[in-house]
């Protein structure tokens, strides 16, 4: 019997790690460093989903690192919220040399930070940087996990979504970071155009054997500026319904290995220029919708999952 079972989960909620490797509530902070990404600049289009904020959502501009964290603070510990993961999440943040990416990285820490988390592209890693983050996480004493999205295993549609790296740099890059020791988070997005079951229920099994730690589980949204909005707005893009999404989050839990902490079940989009998102539904409904169908078809992660 997993521990999550035991719990009452179905599945392994980050929260509960959180609480249970930090002793109390930690929230994660979304910072914007004001990189670029070698996938957006010189006029390249980026991922097809991806609009000019580099899919990040904070929009602070012209403060410093310590400023933001400050802000965002202030407004978390009215909750009684006293710890706080520090995430690097527009763009590419390990895309800059690097003593400026050092000295941004520091700048997020303070007595209250118990985590770094930064959000980097397979081709924006290295083991120089690597080796910094070491470096970091010894002098500071604070954990280090990297975010790196794969979105599918199906590496047709990597092509087709112009991601610029394929399934074997994916994995290679993953591979780099687990032999340094950092925790890694991987993205997926399981109703991209073109993907199907089979796709989804193979990423699972292919993050499975990488030994990723966690996994954030996206649904498409389309927003206005990216190369999918112009696609929608021309009727082009084919998205699943929701039914099918909510499936597909399941078959995907079960076929995933139970160690694996899951970060989220469905994306969040922008409240402002969204073309499409979660169906006109609340994140909260389709967590519920996943959530019932776990219990109704009397599944949880990794019942099938045949890479533990
Ligand atoms: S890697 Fe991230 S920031 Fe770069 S184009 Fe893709 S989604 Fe946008």
């Amino acid at each position: 019997m997993y521990d999550f079972l035991a719990d009452g989960y179905r599945y392994r909620k980050l929260s509960v790690e959180l609480k249970k490797k930090y002793g109390e509530r930690v929230q994660r902070l979304p910072l914007n460093a004001g990189f670029t990404c070698p996938n957006r600049e010189n006029g390249k289009p980026g991922c097809f989903f991806c609009d000019e904020t580099g899919s990040g959502f904070t929009t602070f501009a012209g403060i410093t690192i310590k400023e933001q964290i400050q802000l965002m603070k202030e407004r978390y510990r009215k909750k009684g919220i006293k710890k706080f993961i520090a995430y690097f999440q527009n763009y590419t943040n390990t895309y800059a040399p690097l003593e400026i990416l050092e000295q941004t990285y520091v700048q997020a820490l303070d007595e209250d930070v118990v985590q770094l988390d930064i959000a980097t592209r397979p081709d924006c890693i290295n083991e120089e940087i690597l080796e910094m983050l070491k470096r970091i996480s010894q002098r500071y004493n604070i954990s280090v996990s990297l975010d790196m999205g794969l979105q599918t295993a199906n590496y047709h549609t990597l092509v087709k979504i112009n991601r610029g790296h394929t399934l074997a740099e994916y994995i290679n890059a993953v591979l780099m970071v687990k032999k340094f020791g950092f925790e890694i988070v991987s993205h997926v997005i399981l109703n991209l155009p073109g993907d199907n079951m089979l796709d989804v229920i193979e990423s699972a099994k292919i993050l499975s054997a990488l030994r990723v730690d966690g996994v954030k589980i996206h649904s498409l949204y389309i927003v206005e500026g990216s190369m999918f909005g112009e696609m929608y707005k021309r009727n082009q893009l084919e998205i699943c319904s929701l039914e099918t999404y909510v499936d597909r989050v399941v078959r995907f839990l079960e076929n995933l290995s139970p160690r694996i902490t899951i970060h989220r079940l469905v994306a969040d989009p922008p409240t402002t220029g969204t073309l499409f998102g979660n169906w006109g539904k609340s994140k909260l409904e389709i967590v519920n919708m996943i959530e019932r169908k776990l219990e109704d078809d009397d599944t949880y992660q990794g019942k099938r999952a045949k890479v533990i």
